[in-house]
């Protein structure tokens, strides 16, 4: 940028909390509940509480009811009690439902919610309580002064594409804290350089991770079975392919469905998107979507290294929470109860430390979660998903049923996650491209009109906030060597390989239909891909439903 930057205002606060996710939301609450004369700030890069909020969503209600005790789940807009599970094997044109769910699928007593529309109730509850929400301001820089964390800068809003500030230029607030909260879920931008900031990943495995791809459809009455939950492994996925799809009948005629995929596959050519279009042509589901509007569609990426893979939680002057620690059970593919209880147990930690001498690094968080159930639950599942990784699926399955049903996650023996997403892809030389059919417009989509519906919007004059560390590796590595993967896994349509048809192959990125899912800081190879958040307000704009 040519002329100095004039300096940013400052604001300060008790804490600070980056996301307002269920896990964000829920610190704050607590931490009002727990002390209402604390001041509390929650920043979001959503242009609403709820805007960026993509999950399945089947929810345990454990945590909410620890919470808000008096609460009725029901009353959150389209929460419908579960009312039947099923666990279902595919092959290419047969379904096997399995006679008894596994322990983690058994969804007796939790509710299928948006869990958008549950992060709006929680912004609303945490509003009443005296926390300042800003929604629309992205989290872009840490504040760090001798070591310690001491808050975040919002990003200057009005910077060109050519780095030079706009009529619209509006420099960044600071936003200061006597401690700091990251609540920014699976891969937070910001989240990953304090990991490397302060060491926090030293002592664990590196975390994996999953993709997400969900649509939102309504589907015809004589379709639609009111609290079910299904779960289906095998076709399309090859057997070396960890993951599935999960289909929730809520609301009146509502089917969120969801497929995903483990980021550890092997096959460049394979595209996470292409499959989920695919599944849906198995004879056992596309009746489900016989006549059926598609109404809503987005993708985020998942935790799925579980306990082995938790970082060091705390540093000086924050802690991490939620997926941006990586509290997801991978299993019950259910995230949304420990994030919020790992949330609540910061914030007593949080609000003794403040009514005390304020140590710098709040370190009784971590004691606390060891002892909370947060921990004792993911202990007990920590073997089932790099059973899948080592053995693949029959093995992973029956791994997993031993564990479940045979040494209830007391074996004495933990299986690692070895290596990071990044490293699995085999040469494109090495492995076999994948013929997908074509969308027919009905049942099956293309890229493009999918993120039409999760209606994403940025800034277009504004620098990228997909970056490459080194631009001629998209070329002279991801293309040359891999057949350039982010062109397939991307489910945003944002990585195009254009100039083909001169010999003069280039990388072009469409970083305005980027639906923030983080897929591509997680796979690419040599992580040269570098996701940083755009403007603030820039992204999807779920709908309530999704
Ligand atoms: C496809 C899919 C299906 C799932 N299904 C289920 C399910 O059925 N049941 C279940 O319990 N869990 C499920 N999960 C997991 C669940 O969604 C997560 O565990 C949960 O959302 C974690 O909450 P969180 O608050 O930690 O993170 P998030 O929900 O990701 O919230 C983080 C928030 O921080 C904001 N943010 C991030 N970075 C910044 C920044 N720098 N500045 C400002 N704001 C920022 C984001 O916009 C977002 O609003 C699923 C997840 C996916 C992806
Ligand atoms: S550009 Fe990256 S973060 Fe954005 S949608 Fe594509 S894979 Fe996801």
């Amino acid at each position: 940028m040519s002329e100095e930057l004039s300096p940013r205002e400052a604001m300060e606060f008790d804490v600070l909390v980056v996301g307002a996710g269920p896990a964000g939301l829920s610190a704050a609450i607590k931490l009002k509940q727990l002390n209402p004369e604390l001041s509390v700030c929650v920043v979001e890069k959503g242009s609403e509480v709820g805007a960026h909020t993509l999950s399945g969503a089947v929810i345990e209600t454990r945590a909410l009811k620890e919470l808000f005790p008096e609460i009725d789940v029901g009353l959150i807009p389209l929460a419908t009690a579960v009312t039947d599970d099923k666990f279902i094997f595919l092959t290419e044109t047969k379904a096997f439902t399995s006679p008894i769910n596994p322990p983690q699928m058994n969804n007796h007593g939790n509710y299928i919610v948006s869990l958008g529309n549950v992060v709006r109730w929680l912004g609303q509850q945490a509003e009443e309580l005296g926390v300042e929400i800003y929604p629309g301001f992205a989290a872009a820089e840490l504040l760090i002064e001798d070591g310690r964390l001491v808050g975040v800068a919002t990003g200057d809003m009005g910077i060109g594409k050519d780095g030079e500030p706009t009529d619209n230029y509006q420099r960044g607030m600071e936003l200061r804290a006597t401690y700091t909260i990251l609540g920014e879920g699976c891969r937070g931008s910001l989240t990953k350089q304090l990991e490397t900031q302060f060491g926090l990943r030293q002592d664990a495995d590196p975390q994996t991770y999953g993709i997400g791809i969900k649509e939102l459809w309504e589907v015809k009455p004589e379709n639609f079975k009111k609290g079910l939950a299904v779960h289906t492994i095998g076709w399309p996925l090859k057997s070396d392919t960890y993951g599935g799809a999960a289909i929730y009948h809520f609301g009146e005629n509502l089917v969120s469905f969801i497929f995903v995929v483990g980021l550890d596959y092997t096959n460049p050519y394979l595209s996470p998107f292409q499959e989920m279009q695919r599944y849906k042509t198995h004879p056992a589901i596309a009746p489900i979507f016989e006549g059926a509007k598609r109404i809503s569609y987005g993708a985020r990426a998942l935790n799925e290294g579980g306990y082995q893979s938790l970082p060091k939680l705390t540093f000086p002057g924050g802690v991490l929470i939620g997926c941006a620690a990586g509290t997801l059970n991978v299993p019950k593919i259910k995230g949304t109860h420990t994030a919020m209880k790992s949330a609540m147990v910061a914030a007593e930690a949080i609000a003794e430390a403040l009514a005390g001498d304020k140590p710098a690094e709040v370190i009784s968080y971590a004691e606390k979660l060891k002892a909370s159930w947060v921990y004792s639950e993911l202990h007990s599942v920590r073997n089932i998903r790099p059973g899948f990784a080592k053995w693949g699926l029959y093995g992973g399955v029956i791994n997993g049923a031993v564990e479940a049903f045979i040494t209830r996650g007391k074996s004495p023996w933990t299986l690692h996650n070895h290596h990071g997403d990044n490293e699995t892809l085999k040469k494109a030389k090495d492995s076999t491209p994948i013929v997908y059919p074509k969308p027919d417009g009905k049942l099956t989509f293309d890229r493009l009109s999918s993120v039409f519906l999760s209606n994403t919007n940025h800034e277009e004059n504004q620098p990228a906030h997909l970056t490459l560390l080194n631009p001629a590796i998209a070329i002279d590595i991801n293309y040359k060597e891999y057949a350039s993967p982010e062109t397939r896994y991307c489910p945003a349509g944002v990585y195009e390989i254009v100039g083909e048809e001169t010999n003069e192959p280039r990388l072009q990125i469409n970083a305005q239909n980027c639906v923030h899912c983080k897929t591509c800081d997680i796979k690419d190879p040599t992580q040269n891909i570098n996701w940083v958040v755009p403007e603030g307000a820039g992204g999807p704009n779920y709908p309530g439903g999704m």
